[in-house]
């Protein structure tokens, strides 16, 4: 087999990798640039080899047999509504509908390709190429990893993964697999390694440094929570402290949406009896009346407007755009804001002045990447041959812990 990464070497995300055979072409995710992280930076350009993926050319004259997607996070699918529409996409189930609900709620393009659902360890044969899609864990809910197998060479390729959150069994599964042992060439990222020693807090940890916060000794009213709506681990652990500490949750519409769709264990308004939800301000009545399908479903759900006003033991899921709700609909006196996201993004304007709201915000995050010792760890148990570095700003740090093994492709720097 042949790998072409077409972008990915250099930075981290806009993922777009190509592994073929004499038969076979397949893509492995099509993500879109990280603007936050590539700031100031030259661009990996991706479009030179692959403009068969994108447009109704015959250039090529081996077309791509499909794409696959490992998981939602847009520098990993970002480009998946650019892509020829005769082309297969794989990806998981509720990453699939996590995406398409944001897709909804931001007005942005459904994708009309023929859509494919990866099932964990089942596997998926194109032509003369075998694709296994094995679970793992990532700060991306339904996260893939692949095994690719053809004429008896392997290569295995992590996509983004961490071994830190609720989904950890999976990647311990991964290493102990004794059919995943002494692989040809790994494809692993790398997202942590320009943090010198790196060891990553725990979903579990981060739930616990979460409670400490809720218990009322610490704060005697409401409980704000700036994260990502699509961070299911995260509101996982959110949700725990907040049982833990006799509170109930209060999620927005477009979150309830996103949880309504996965697993029942999942916290969700529809199966919690301490989740409920509220409609922001900012959503118009436009919105509601031309997608009655998003709203109508939930509105028994929805908490009372005296209650949200007058309640003090709420733990609230909040986004920037939500300063009327702050302001003037939920009571804020003797609250706090808990801030959950990457440290980076306070930079922007709109989250600088969002955490200007509040007297008391507390910092509580941690990576959805995996730490130094995991990806010395998962090296070590799959031994392969050859390791090719993705997802990094350094990729010369592999070098440094893995010597030779280590090859670098610079197919990527062509434009
Ligand atoms: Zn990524
Ligand atoms: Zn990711």
């Amino acid at each position: 087999m042949q790998i072409t990464i077409h972008r990915g070497t250099k930075q981290i995300g806009g993922n777009c990798i190509e592994i073929s055979s004499d038969e076979t072409r397949i893509i492995f995710d099509i993500g879109d640039e990280l603007p936050e992280v590539n700031e100031n930076k030259e661009r990996e350009r991706i479009i030179p080899d692959v403009q068969d993926l994108f447009l109704s050319s015959e250039k090529t004259e081996k077309p791509i047999d499909a794409v696959f997607i490992s998981h939602m996070h847009g520098d990993h699918i970002g480009l998946i509504d650019k892509i020829k529409t005769n082309i297969p996409v794989y990806i998981g189930k509720y990453a699939f509908q996590i995406w398409n609900t944001i897709q909804e709620f931001t007005n942005r393009a459904q994708v009309d390709n023929p859509i494919r659902y990866l099932f964990n360890e089942k596997v998926i044969s194109i032509k003369d190429i075998a694709i296994t899609p094995f679970l793992i864990d990532h700060s991306a809910f339904d996260s893939y990893s692949f095994l690719i197998e053809c004429n008896r060479e392997r290569i295995f390729y992590t996509g983004d993964f961490r071994c830190h959150g609720f989904a950890k069994k999976y990647t311990v599964a991964i290493q102990n697999n004794p059919l995943l042992k002494n692989i040809e060439t790994l494809l692993i990222e790398g997202t942590n390694l320009y943090k010198d020693n790196f060891i990553a807090e725990s979903e579990f940890e981060l739930s616990k440094k979460v409670e400490k916060v809720m218990v009322k000794e610490n704060t005697v009213g409401n409980v704000f929570v700036l994260q990502s709506s699509a961070n299911i681990a995260r509101i996982q652990a959110i949700y725990n402290a907040a049982k833990a500490t006799g509170r109930i949750l209060l999620v927005d519409i477009f979150t309830a949406n996103i949880l309504c769709k996965l697993p029942k264990r999942i916290p969700n308004p529809f199966t919690f009896d301490d989740v409920y939800l509220f409609f922001p301000m900012a959503l118009t009545k436009k919105a509601i009346n031309d997608k009655p399908h998003l709203f109508k479903p939930f509105g028994k759900f929805k908490i009372a407007s005296d209650e949200l006003l007058n309640r003090k033991d709420m733990v609230i899921l909040v986004r920037e755009s939500m300063v009327y709700e702050v302001k003037k609909r939920i009571k804020t006196e003797n609250s706090c804001l808990i801030y959950s996201k990457w440290e980076g993004y306070k930079e922007e304007y709109k989250t600088a002045e969002f955490l200007e709201l509040f007297d008391t915000v507390v910092d509580v995050h941690t990576s959805g990447h995996a730490d130094i010792p995991t990806i010395k760890n998962f090296v070590s148990a799959l031994n392969p041959k050859t390791i090719i570095p993705i997802h990094t700003i350094t990729p010369n740090k592999y070098v440094d812990l893995f010597g030779e093994k280590v090859k670098f492709q610079d197919k990527n720097s062509i434009i």
